[in-house]
C-alpha cells in the first residue's frame, strides 16, 4: 500500500503526484512532457508489458512491420517535424537498422520499423527524465494492470490488479485501444481450430505452407498479417473477408496542396465536405498531381470539424463515409503494400465484401466462419487452417469486457463519448463523469477520445495531446 498522501509526501515535497494508467505512446509521451516542464513532479505509470512506450503497436519485433508514414511525418516532437528523421539519422550512422541502406531514399522519407520506432520513444523518455530529475521529477514504471479508479479526498487512489493501491494528485487514462468485442473467441467456443495473431511470425511458422488462411478484416492489421505470412514462409492461398472488401491505399508522398479547408470555414457537413473534396481530387489530377495531396491537407482539419458537427452529422459520416475515409487516409506502408498487390495479382490473396457472422463447428484442424456476402441475404460457411482476426477495435467502452472500464462506468466516473465512441471529455481531456461534470483530477488522451475528436490515435494525434494535456497538469495541483 502506498502512503505518501497519508504522510503529506506530496505537499511537503511540493510534487505534484502524476499516475498514468497505461504506458504505452500516449502514457509515455505524456510523462515525457511533464519531466520537461519546470516544477516537480512524481509520474508514475501503470503498465503490465515489462516496457514503456511500446503498448501493441510498438512491441512489433519483425521488420517488416513499419509505421505507416514516413519519418517526416511521425515526430513525437509537436514543435520539431524533423525529430525522428534526426534520431534515426543518428541511429542509422552508429550501425543501427542497416537494412535502411537498402530502400535508397533519404531517411526522411524511410518508413522505420514499429519496433524501432519504440525505441526513439523510449530514448526520448530517458532524454526527458535526465531534464526533470535534477528539478526533483520523477519517472516510476509499476507494472500492473490498473482495475479501479477512485476519487480519494481531493485526489484519487488507483487500484492494481495486484491489490496495490496508488494515491495521487491526478490520474490519466492512457489506455489506448481495445481489441473489437465480436473477436472469435476460438479456443472459449470449444470450436477445434487455429487462430493467429496477427503479428506473430512464430505461430505463423508452425502452419503448413500450403495451408489456406482466413483472415477476417482488410485494414492496416490484415497488411501486417499479410507481411507475417510471407516472413513465416506462407504460401498458400489467403482469404480476406471485410464488409466492404475495401483495401487500405498505398501511401505515397505528394507535394503540398492548398490547404482549402483553412480557406473557407463554412464547410461542415459530411456531404459539403466531400463534395469539396472530390472537386479538390479532380482538380490535383488534372494539374498531374496526385490525389493524396488534397486528402491530406483535411487531416488537421479533423478534430475541428468532428467536435463541431452534431451528432446526425457524426452519424452520417461514419455510416457514409467512414469506410472510405479508412482505406485512402489510413494508408499502407510501400513495401507492404507492394506485397499485398503482388499477392493480389497472383491471385494468392483474394479479398471478398462479405460480413462475418460467427464461427462453425469445423472439422480437426480446420477452422469454419459463416459470413455474408455484400448484396446476398444468404450466408454461407467458409473453411481453412487457420483464422486471423484483423477486423478492428472496439471503441463503445460499455462493451469493452475488461475490469477498469467497467467499473469506470459502473461508478459513473465516466460516461460514454459521442455516438459512444471512447468516452467524453472536456476539450482539455478532462472526463466528463455520468451527471455531465467535469471531473477535477481524471483526465484522458489517445485513443479513449475518439469520440471526442474522430481521429484521436495517430502518433502526431497523441504528441499533440501529450502536451497540451502535460500543460494543464502542469498548473493543476
Ligand atoms: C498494430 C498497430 C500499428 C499502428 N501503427 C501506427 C502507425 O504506423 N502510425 C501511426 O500514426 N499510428 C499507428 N498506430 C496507432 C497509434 O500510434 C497507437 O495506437 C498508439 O500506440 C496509441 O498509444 P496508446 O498509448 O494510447 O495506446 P497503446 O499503445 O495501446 O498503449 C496502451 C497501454 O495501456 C495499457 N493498459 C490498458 N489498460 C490498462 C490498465 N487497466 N492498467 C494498466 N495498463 C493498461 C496497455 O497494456 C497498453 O500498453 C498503430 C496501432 C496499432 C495497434
Amino acid at each position: 500500500m502506498d502512503n505518501h498522501r497519508e504522510n503529506g509526501m506530496s505537499d511537503r515535497a511540493g510534487h505534484t503526484d502524476i499516475l498514468i494508467v497505461g504506458g504505452g505512446l500516449s502514457g509515455t509521451l505524456l510523462a515525457a512532457q511533464l519531466m520537461r516542464l519546470p516544477g516537480r513532479r512524481r509520474v508514475r505509470v501503470i503498465e503490465p508489458r515489462a516496457e514503456l512506450g511500446r503498448g501493441e503497436a510498438y512491441s512489433a519485433v519483425e521488420l517488416g512491420h513499419t509505421l505507416n508514414g514516413n519519418a517526416a511525418r511521425m515526430s513525437v516532437d509537436p514543435d520539431n517535424a524533423d525529430d525522428l528523421s534526426q534520431w534515426l539519422s543518428e541511429f542509422i550512422d552508429v550501425g543501427g537498422w542497416p537494412e535502411a541502406h537498402e530502400q535508397r531514399v533519404s531517411v526522411s522519407e524511410l518508413f522505420p520499423p514499429r519496433g524501432l520506432f519504440g525505441l526513439y520513444v523510449q530514448q526520448r523518455l530517458a532524454e526527458a527524465q535526465a531534464v526533470g530529475e535534477p528539478q526533483g521529477s520523477s519517472v516510476e514504471h509499476i507494472r500492473g494492470e490498473a482495475v479501479r479508479v477512485s476519487p480519494d479526498g481531493p485526489g484519487v487512489q488507483v487500484q492494481l490488479a495486484d491489490g496495490q493501491c496508488l494515491q495521487g494528485d491526478v490520474a490519466v487514462l492512457a489506455t489506448g485501444m481495445f481489441a473489437a468485442a465480436h473477436t472469435p473467441q476460438i479456443h472459449a467456443t470449444g470450436v477445434n481450430a487455429t487462430a493467429l495473431d496477427p503479428w506473430d511470425v512464430a505461430a505463423m511458422a508452425r502452419l503448413a505452407p500450403q495451408a489456406p488462411v482466413l483472415i477476417i478484416g482488410s485494414g492496416l492489421t490484415m497488411v501486417d498479417a499479410v507481411v507475417s505470412l510471407e516472413q513465416a514462409g506462407h504460401r498458400g492461398p489467403i482469404e480476406v473477408f471485410s464488409r466492404h472488401g475495401l483495401l487500405p491505399h498505398v501511401r505515397r508522398q505528394p507535394p503540398a496542396w492548398v490547404d482549402f479547408l483553412a480557406q473557407d470555414l463554412s464547410l461542415r457537413s459530411p456531404r459539403q465536405l466531400l463534395r469539396e473534396l472530390r472537386r479538390q481530387c479532380r482538380a490535383a489530377q488534372q494539374q498531374g498531381v496526385d490525389w493524396q495531396a488534397p486528402l491530406d491537407t483535411v487531416r488537421s482539419h479533423i478534430p475541428r470539424l468532428w467536435s463541431q458537427a452534431s451528432d446526425a452529422q457524426r452519424r452520417q459520416f461514419v455510416r457514409h463515409v467512414r469506410p472510405w475515409w479508412e482505406s485512402h487516409h489510413h494508408r499502407s506502408p510501400p513495401l507492404s503494400a507492394a506485397l499485398v498487390a503482388r499477392l493480389h495479382q497472383q491471385g494468392r490473396l483474394r479479398i471478398h465484401a462479405a460480413s462475418f457472422q460467427g464461427l462453425e463447428p469445423a472439422p480437426s484442424g480446420q477452422v469454419c466462419i459463416r459470413l455474408r456476402r455484400r448484396g446476398q441475404a444468404q450466408s454461407e460457411v467458409v473453411c481453412g487452417a487457420a483464422l486471423i482476426n484483423s477486423s478492428g477495435i472496439e471503441y463503445d467502452w460499455r462493451r469493452v469486457a475488461k475490469p477498469l472500464p467497467q467499473q469506470l462506468l459502473a461508478s459513473g466516473l465516466i460516461q460514454p463519448g459521442p455516438l459512444a465512441l471512447g468516452i467524453a471529455a472536456d476539450p482539455g481531456g478532462a472526463l466528463i463523469d455520468a451527471q455531465g461534470q467535469v471531473a477535477r483530477c481524471l483526465f484522458a488522451l489517445g485513443p479513449p477520445l475518439r469520440g471526442m475528436w474522430w481521429e484521436s490515435t495517430a502518433v502526431t494525434d497523441v504528441a499533440i495531446q501529450a502536451k497540451a494535456l502535460a500543460e494543464r497538469l502542469a498548473h493543476c495541483r
